[in-house]
């Protein structure tokens, strides 16, 4: 059969991973041998189903032999297999796997630093990760239900070729040719048994199948009965298999006994993630309902997380065995960023699916474990704010969608954990952090919308509100406003934009001359409205002015921030328009100069409309409607 090449992105990849001048070369066996933990778990899966497969759970097993004068090292299971087909594909090119689009996106880079091969590295690309160590991999396999074997074989540079080969045993060997010593490199320690048993040992201890290899030892000869006084001790050489991994899974051992790194790497491993995890969360109850649960949250936002294709869930075991890879109904959408392992032997091993969703176990398990996640974010909050920053980051618009999503229903679980940029300094403040500060007499919790938390504070409406020494919380994501609009009120203050004109409530005598001003400015107002037409829906004496003059303000339910972000999404088809009210201060010269023109040169003042609604327009961050026009208007008031 020909020779085929590795699609192209493979190919990238593969020059990237061999020539990079890379420290945790030993990772590959780890990558092998998770594959062959995986496929073991698909046939295993099948075996709850399905009579036909004829294996228990004790029949899988991984096995490692070493031939040191060939310079071998194979790695064999007896899991799922694959067909000539799933050969192609999964080995032909790193398409197929969950890390694609990382994967890729590295390999296009064309200046990818040594630091990006690191990253590469780390995270390990599965199979191919074995050509840092080898120059040949040979990859025999039988698909489960198939009486063909393929052997696929590869030195990595100039593609691969597939044959049909006499396969005796449904499963897969991955034989790796290991390199030739350099300066540089001892390849061949990766074919010494001791090193071997340690990388088993530090990477692959939890995999919950025997991984067993035949250990060369020796050992003393009993002594012969008839050895006389000069008996010297003589010893043999031997060979013994031994089970090189512990197989109990972390979450099973004592939580004292296990180090973060054994979590970290556990966590990378399984889920596919460079990074390590922000925050490791152990739960083991027993009682009426027992279970082991292993949760983590990661440290970045996986590059699919708001996106459609992001599938949330646990990893459903029933006393070790595994029967659902994503479990979604073991976590609330709110929290879906949580990656882990549930453990329990109160759901039956071939539950079915539909059956799952009804289980009164499931659920008491879920419930319980949104509560210690909660617990742990707010203890995170609490006590490493560094580190809850970071989680914000990567997760913040997830904790907000989930404040107003479902009509609130969640949102006294989650009101605790927002963070909100304020005027209060740099650093983001929690709701509790404001109601702290806040002056007895303020009424509200006062916030801001728009784009920049550096602008907000400038905005003719917040003056006021500042001068008092109140705080106003800046919220500059499309999403705060539903936020706010969902959580109304945080501790028995309400929540409250800083363009309400009760944002700050009026005394009697202010109601009064407020009321004064109005009627006084009446003749102005109505011109204004005259001469802007359907631009606006109604111009008004402000009572959020203080030294500003002109300000635009919203009447009805949909505010300009709303009109703004509904743009910003195309989602602006229906005309969503917000019913613009421009506001004026009667207190500012300028207020002035428009009624004396008013009397005294009625084109002049038209002028002067436009130009104060076109302002209102700016400061409010909506494009204006003619940009030349209005330039145009503003140089021929000045010659
Ligand atoms: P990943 O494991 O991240 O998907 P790999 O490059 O390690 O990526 O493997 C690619 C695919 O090849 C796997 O998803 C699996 O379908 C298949 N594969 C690899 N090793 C084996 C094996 N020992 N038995 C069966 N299938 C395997």
């Amino acid at each position: 059969m020909a020779r085929k090449e590795f699609k192209a992105e493979s190919k990238r990849l593969l020059d990237m991973m061999i020539n990079s001048i890379y420290t945790h070369k030993e990772i590959f066996l780890r990558e092998i041998i998770s594959n062959a933990s995986d496929a073991m778990d698909k046939l295993a899966y099948k075996a709850l189903t399905d009579d036909q497969v004829g294996m228990n759970r004790e029949d899988f097993k991984i096995n490692i032999t070493v031939n040191q004068p060939a310079r071998t090292i194979t790695v064999s299971d007896n899991g799922i297999g694959m067909t000539e087909a799933e050969l192609e594909d999964n080995l032909g090119t790193i398409a197929q796997s969950g890390s694609l689009k990382f994967k890729k996106d590295m390999a296009q880079e064309e200046n990818a630093s040594e630091g990006d091969l690191d990253i590469i590295g780390q995270f390990g690309v599965g199979f191919y990760s074995a050509f840092m160590v080898a120059d040949q991999i040979t990859v025999m396999t039988r698909a489960y239900g198939s009486d063909t074997g393929y052997m696929w074989v590869s030195n990595g540079a100039d593609g691969y070729e597939i044959t049909p080969v006499n396969k005796p045993g449904v499963g897969t060997d991955v034989i790796m040719h290991i390199k030739a010593d350099t300066e540089e490199e001892k390849y061949g320690e990766f074919l010494e048994q001791y090193r071997i048993q340690e990388l088993i040992k530090k990477y692959s201890d939890y995999i919950h199948y025997p991984i067993e290899m035949m250990m060369n030892k020796s050992r003393q000869k009993p002594k012969p009965e008839d050895a006389g006084d000069d008996y010297k001790p003589e010893w043999e050489d031997y060979q013994e298999l031994e089970t090189l991994n512990s197989m109990v899974p972390l979450w099973q051992r004592p939580k004292d006994e296990v180090k973060q790194e054994e979590y970290d790497t556990f966590y990378q491993d399984k889920f596919n993630d460079y990074r390590k995890p922000l925050d490791t969360i152990r739960v083991s109850t027993e009682g009426n309902i027992s279970y082991n649960a292993l949760l983590f949250i990661p440290g970045q936002a996986p590059y699919d997380f708001y996106t459609r294709e992001y599938e949330k869930g646990l990893q459903l075991y029933s006393s070790g065995v595994l029967i659902m890879d994503k479990c979604a109904d073991l976590l609330p959408e709110h929290f879906r960023f949580v990656k882990g392992v549930v453990d329990t032997p109160d759901v039956s091993l071939n539950i079915s699916r539909e059956m799952l969703q009804h289980t009164r176990s499931l659920k008491v398990i879920a419930r319980n474990l949104e509560k210690k996640i909660r617990a742990e974010l707010m203890k995170l909050l609490k006590d490493d704010r560094e580190k809850y920053q970071e989680f914000w980051k990567a997760f913040g618009p997830q904790i907000k969608f989930g404040t107003y999503a479902d009509y609130g229903a969640n949102k006294d679980n989650l009101k605790d954990l927002l963070l909100f940029a304020s005027s209060a300094g740099d650093k983001l403040t929690t709701l509790a952090e404001y109601k702290e500060r806040m002056p007895e007499d303020q009424p509200f919790i006062y916030y801001a919308v728009g784009d920049e938390a550096s602008q907000l504070g400038k905005l003719p409406q917040a003056e006021r509100i500042l001068d008092k020494g109140y705080e106003i919380l800046y919220l500059t994501e499309d999403i705060d406003q539903f936020v706010m609009e969902a959580l109304r009120e945080y501790d028995t203050k309400q929540l409250k934009s800083i363009n309400d004109e009760d944002a700050l409530p009026e005394t009697d005598e202010e109601k009064k001359s407020a009321e004064e001003k109005a009627e006084a400015a009446k003749d102005v107002l109505e011109f204004l409205k005259k001469t802007l037409g359907d631009k606006i829906k109604e111009a008004r004496v402000s009572k959020i002015l203080k030294s500003h003059a002109v300000c635009m303000t919203s009447d009805g339910p949909i505010t300009i921030e709303m009109e703004k972000s509904l743009k910003a999404h195309g989602q602006d088809m229906m005309g969503f328009k917000a019913e613009r009210v421009l506001e004026l201060n009667p207190d500012s010269p300028v207020f002035e100069a428009l009624k004396t023109a008013i009397t005294e040169d009625p084109d002049k003042a038209e002028k002067y409309a436009e130009v104060l609604y076109n302002q209102a327009l700016l400061i409010a961050g909506l494009p204006l409607q003619d940009p030349a026009g209005y330039t145009d208007l503003v140089c021929s008031l000045m010659v």
